[in-house]
């Protein structure tokens, strides 16, 4: 008779096996060394185009010092939930610091992005509430819509229009929530109507900003800016630490209401412990250059309108994007994987992206550009694709 251990492996092999006859199978490559516009993996070195290190900060001296000094200060663990030991003055300094970033009242550190959508629904709705999301939201968003006991709906993407007939049914509380750059097509949510739509009808509008925050904006503080949208808009901002900040975590921002009552509910703040406090010095080196050094966000938009002017003269489907993330759409996973594999081969890495990440059928390659990359990294990144797609053709 088998053991429980292997009848339980029987089952998994039979579904890991139907993965990989549908080219769903998922791998990890081995990364040794920084982050940057090139990357030492599986032993091999690659040009990076798969990173959301956005504006080059994941590696830079002055994050590595400031994790160095709060690691003789304050050790490398936390201890503890932030609610009992583990929040340090480094957390309390980079919660203010954040909140005049974004110019709001209060922000609030969590572990991560996933964590902090999660929390934050959870926190703010419950059943007999509503919850209403853009249907390409990121998955932590839509996790956190399925799990909050609140009804949940999506509408149509980026359409405000389908977002009103959403918002008919009576609620107690309907919190709306999207992204503020859409992390698998790069395109931006119309905040401005969506603002206007959930307004009307008495919702709550959250943005989830991972991919906006450092990049968009005169000053880098993200969609809001963008669209000169404030705390009257858009009450709950979500944005993260991982991407253009370079470092790790997440915060939400708004009112000391909000904040407050995020402390008292938030489950995924408070049954957590705190991130170490090198960290948190890390990203405020981060928030300082991200504010300081404008040139980065000007660099990496001269690379962006390179790449789509340089793609589109070469036929290449290029999305309705002018953020960092610039994805060529191909349609099936096979495809999208062979493109890929064949970048590799002349050392560029750039992922393929498949369902269930994005919808099937719309498999693509997620080039990502940031200010480490220099116009000849673009260039050569150019001829490239134009020998594969004419050869493929
Ligand atoms: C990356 C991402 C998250 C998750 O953030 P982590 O800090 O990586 O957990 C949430 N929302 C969006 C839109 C993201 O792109």
């Amino acid at each position: 008779m088998s053991s429980a251990a292997q009848r339980l492996d029987g089952l998994l092999r039979g579904d890991l096996d139907a993965l990989h006859a549908r080219s769903l199978y998922r791998v990890r490559r081995l990364v040794e060394g920084p982050q940057g516009a090139e990357l030492l993996m599986d032993g091999r070195r690659y040009l990076n185009f798969s990173s959301n290190d956005y504006l080059g900060l994941a590696a830079h001296p002055a994050l590595r010092d400031a994790a160095r000094h709060a690691l003789d200060q304050y050790g490398v663990g936390s201890g503890a939930a932030h609610l009992i030991t583990g929040h340090t003055r480094a957390h309390a300094a980079l919660e203010e610091e954040l909140a005049v970033f974004v110019q709001r009242p209060r922000a609030l550190l969590f572990s991560s992005g996933y964590m902090a959508n999660l929390g934050l629904a959870g926190a703010l709705v419950s059943r007999g509430d509503c919850i209403v999301e853009d249907r390409l939201n990121h998955a932590s968003l839509l996790d956190a819509g399925l799990l909050c006991g609140a009804r949940f709906s999506r509408y149509t993407h980026a359409d405000p229009a389908a977002l009103r007939q959403r918002l008919t049914r009576p609620a107690k509380r309907t919190l709306v929530m999207t992204d503020g750059v859409f992390s698998m097509d790069g395109d931006l949510a119309p905040l401005p109507a969506l603002a206007r739509t959930a307004g009307a009808a008495g919702a709550f509008l959250m943005v989830d900003d991972a991919h906006g925050v450092g990049v968009l904006g005169d000053h880098g503080r993200g969609s809001l800016e963008h669209f000169a949208l404030g705390m009257a808009e858009v009450p709950v901002l979500m944005g993260t630490l991982g991407k253009a900040l370079g470092t790790c975590g997440a915060f939400v921002a708004g009112s000391d209401a909000l904040i407050e009552s995020l402390i008292q509910h938030a489950r995924t703040y408070i049954y957590t412990t705190a991130p170490p406090a090198c960290l948190a010095e890390a990203t405020r080196a981060a928030l300082k250059l991200a504010q300081g050094e404008s040139w980065r966000r000007a660099h990496l938009f001269r690379l962006i309108r390179h790449f789509r002017s340089g793609a589109a003269a070469l036929g290449l489907p290029v999305m309705d994007s002018i953020s960092a993330i610039q994805p060529l759409l191909l349609g099936d996973a096979q495809k999208a994987i062979l493109i890929s594999d064949k970048l590799r081969a002349h050392g560029i890495f750039a992922a393929a992206i498949r369902p269930p990440t994005v919808p099937i059928g719309r498999a693509r390659l997620r080039i990502t550009l940031t200010a480490a990359h220099r116009e000849e990294h673009i260039e050569r990144l150019l001829a490239v694709l134009e020998q594969i797609v004419k050869h493929s053709r």
